[in-house]
């Protein structure tokens, strides 16, 4: 799933997802010590228009056979300073309740690991993929955690069903929301955003700055500046428990940077 704006140039693989990932059994990404993300599928219910990922989807390899998923697996069981697996790509939940399962299981078996994060649009965009049975399933292992794409408040009320079958179940649910131009970029409209999550049972968790990638940055990039009015204006009018941490992924930092340090 995606992000930011500046000051890097835009490209179209920023993060070097790419690149040969060294050490890294294919499938597998790493950016930050305590955290990796399982490339889980290549495959999304819809193709988002400020997707930055468009350019990775389909080249980067995923977690598709056991043996791959293996040495995944055995590479965090090594890595004993990993403690949370992003499942994404793409979007894990195209995947059925079985696939899904296996990798859940696969990482939640492991003592170390606190946190398994289901990332996905499926709430917004295939409500109904969500079912009572997988959100059961999911709350069964005690470690999954739920983090849902949402851009506007009506996607947040399109999403409220599927997320309340989650937070029944013992599913932790919070939401990342890319600034768009066009969509979301004005207080009004972030303000009506957060509330509309607030009343879903969704925690407002990041708002990312959209990634510096070529194609995408021009045509949805949000001014700092702006970035900044927004989230000072949403901060003096709602509650810190509703309030998400505005952000950008930079690349080469050590953490997502908050859009006061850029
Ligand atoms: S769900 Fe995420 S990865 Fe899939 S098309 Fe949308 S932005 Fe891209």
């Amino acid at each position: 799933m995606p992000r930011r704006s500046s000051p890097a140039p835009a490209g179209r693989d920023p993060f070097g997802e790419l690149g040969a990932k060294r050490a890294l059994p294919p499938g597998l990404l790493r950016r930050f010590r305590d955290r990796v993300l399982v490339m889980t599928t290549d495959r999304c219910f819809k193709r988002c228009p400020h997707c930055t990922r468009a350019f990775i989807l389909g080249r980067a390899p995923v977690v598709d056979t056991p043996e791959r998923l293996a040495a995944c697996v055995d590479f965090v069981r090594r890595h004993r300073e990993v403690r949370d697996v992003l499942l994404s790509g793409g979007d894990v939940l195209t995947l059925s309740d079985r696939e899904v399962m296996r990798f859940v299981n696969a990482f939640a078996a492991l003592d170390q690991v606190e946190v398994v994060r289901i990332c996905t649009r499926a709430p917004v965009d295939a409500p109904e993929r969500v079912t009572a049975r997988l959100a059961r399933l999911l709350g069964r292992s005690k470690k999954v955690w739920a983090n849902i794409h949402v851009n506007t408040a009506a996607e947040a009320r399109k999403a409220a069903p599927a997320a309340a079958r989650l937070v029944e179940a013992g599913v932790p649910v919070s939401s990342q929301t890319v600034l768009l131009k066009g969509v979301n970029d004005t207080p009004a409209k972030m303000l009506a955003l957060l509330r509309a999550l607030s009343a879903a049972r969704i925690r407002p968790y990041y708002v990312f700055q959209c990634d510096p990638v070529a194609g995408v940055s021009e045509r949805f990039a949000v001014p700092l500046a702006r970035a900044r009015e927004i989230e000072e204006w949403c901060a003096a009018r709602i509650g810190g428990l509703a309030l998400p941490r505005f952000v950008a992924d930079v690349p080469g930092a050590s953490r997502k940077v908050p859009i006061e340090r850029l």
